[in-house]
């Protein structure tokens, strides 16, 4: 496995819609690994593909349960709505209050090309679609309200 570089805003590649996966071949499986690796190291809750760079239907979650493999995902349904904080890997030290539905229940593939649904409130459902939406070429930054603002962090001072 091996880190892969994440795309910054403003990197067309951002902007673009992926093409659907159509089998897992070593490169597809390594590219998932990588993608679960680099998601974990810049401590995100989900990286889409483009964002490394691959414009195929692909992205991964965790929301602190285990990864998720999402490949060709759709959205069933959705339904409530949440405002909240969102930040994305592609914007670091960055966030903005977006609107999204509660609750999003979608059908995708696993890394084994093998289907299934997952369904989830509040941050999964948030991750969902936010995620999903990489795969079409959109960021949070279009959905926004108000300004996006610098996230800070809280420094462990030596005393
Ligand atoms: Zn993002």
């Amino acid at each position: 496995m091996a880190l892969r570089q994440i795309r910054i805003q403003g990197d067309e590649v951002l902007e673009k819609v992926c093409r659907p996966v159509e089998k897992i071949s070593p490169r597809i499986a390594t590219l998932i690994e990588d993608m679960i690796e680099t998601m974990y190291e810049n401590d995100g809750v989900g990286l889409a593909a483009p964002q490394v760079g691959v414009l195929r239907r692909i992205a991964v979650i965790d929301v602190g349960e285990g990864p998720i493999v999402l490949i060709n995902p759709t959205v069933l349904e959705t339904s409530g709505s949440q405002t909240g904080e969102e930040g994305c890997l592609s914007l670091p030290g960055k966030a903005g209050q977006v609107t999204r539905p509660n609750y999003a229940k979608v059908r995708a593939f696993d890394e084994k090309m093998q289907e299934y649904e997952n369904e989830g409130e509040e941050l999964l459902a948030r991750a969902l679609l936010h995620e999903i939406d990489h795969l079409d070429g959109h960021m949070y930054t279009e959905l926004v309200e108000g300004p996006i603002h610098d996230v800070t962090y809280e420094t462990e001072e030596e005393e």
